[in-house]
């Protein structure tokens, strides 16, 4: 999902209670090669903000319900939302409007009526410092949301312990793992929410690895990964079903769900020892096969696989 990032078209989302005010900026923002969302209020633009996760918000200050102060506030306290660029647009000019929509965290503030040609050079540069942004937090190799590591540190890890694992003839253990239901909990309680789950769920998972060898990835998603070095299967089947007490223990509850109506995981685990006939992807893919096992079987639950061992 990450590598795509440079591909995809920025999206820009547009929060202005005026229509004619939205219609101004659509017609001169569509030849700018953006992905364009529009909300017609605070509440509208806090929800959207929080589904799109959009690259740069244009924000409206005097709106009826919720201002864009407000706004601006609840998405710099959320960390899912806290490094979107907020840029203030408004028809308030005076120094001390300006100041306080500086001082919310808003990284810029421009005045009503503007200059297109500027307005689009800043929203340009206010684009390309997001982009490094996140080139840089991915560079870094943590996942925003949760502060796990993410996936394409994960995959070097992998790599790593992958050859140690040939070298010293050792077993490596894989699990995949997946929130049960967590459509229906994102669709029920919101995606603000779904955000607070999944982070939970994340230091749950990491407080139930003992070995410091031992790591956890947001894989993407509602999907986590285990990398357990040096680990057997019976080992593998251990620390799984602690991860999955450890969630249900969590007592999250979650209306959508089957199993008692609390959030729960899905476990899918698979062993071998790494031989150049095998392949990271072959062992990613057997705890997958076994994932979508326990899904099957009822969710909440744990399926391994012993995988071939040297051949
Ligand atoms: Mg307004």
């Amino acid at each position: 999902m990450t590598q795509t990032n440079e591909l995809k078209q920025p999206t820009v989302l547009v929060v202005d209670d005026t229509p004619a005010n939205i219609d101004v900026l659509v017609a001169h923002l569509t030849q700018e090669n953006l992905e364009l969302i529009v909300a017609l209020s605070g509440e509208e633009g806090l929800s959207l903000a929080q589904q799109h996760k959009p690259d740069l918000i244009l924000l409206d200050i005097m709106m009826p319900g919720m201002d864009g102060y407000e706004v601006c506030r609840r998405l710099k306290q959320d960390a899912a939302t806290t490094d979107i660029p907020i840029v203030f647009l408004s028809a308030r000019d005076s120094e001390l409007d300006m100041e306080k929509g500086l001082s919310y965290g808003a990284i810029d503030y421009i005045s009503k009526p503007f200059s297109i040609p500027v307005l689009k050079a800043r929203l340009r540069n206010h684009l390309a410092l997001k982009q490094k942004g996140d080139r840089l937090a991915e560079l870094a190799g943590t996942d925003e949301l949760t502060s796990l590591v993410n996936r394409r540190h994960f995959n070097q890890v992998f790599r790593q312990e992958w050859m140690r694992a040939i070298r010293n003839q050792s077993e490596l253990s894989l699990l995949m793992i997946d929130v049960d239901y967590f459509k229906a909990y994102n669709d029920s309680l919101g995606h603000a929410e779904g955000d607070n789950c999944l982070k939970k769920i994340a230091q749950a998972l990491l407080q139930g690895l003992r070995d410091p060898a031992d790591i956890v990835a947001r894989f993407g998603g509602e999907e986590f990964v285990v990398l357990l070095p040096d680990t057997d299967s019976a080992g593998a089947a251990r620390v799984a079903e602690r991860l999955r007490t450890l969630v249900q223990n969590l007592k999250l509850p979650h209306p959508g769900s089957a199993n008692g109506g609390l959030v729960s995981i899905s476990l899918g685990g698979a062993t071998c020892i790494p031989n150049h006939h095998l392949t990271e992807l072959g062992l990613l893919q057997q705890a997958d096969t076994q994932l979508y096992k326990a899904k099957e079987g009822g969710r909440n639950r744990v399926c391994l696989e012993m995988a071939a061992k040297s051949q």
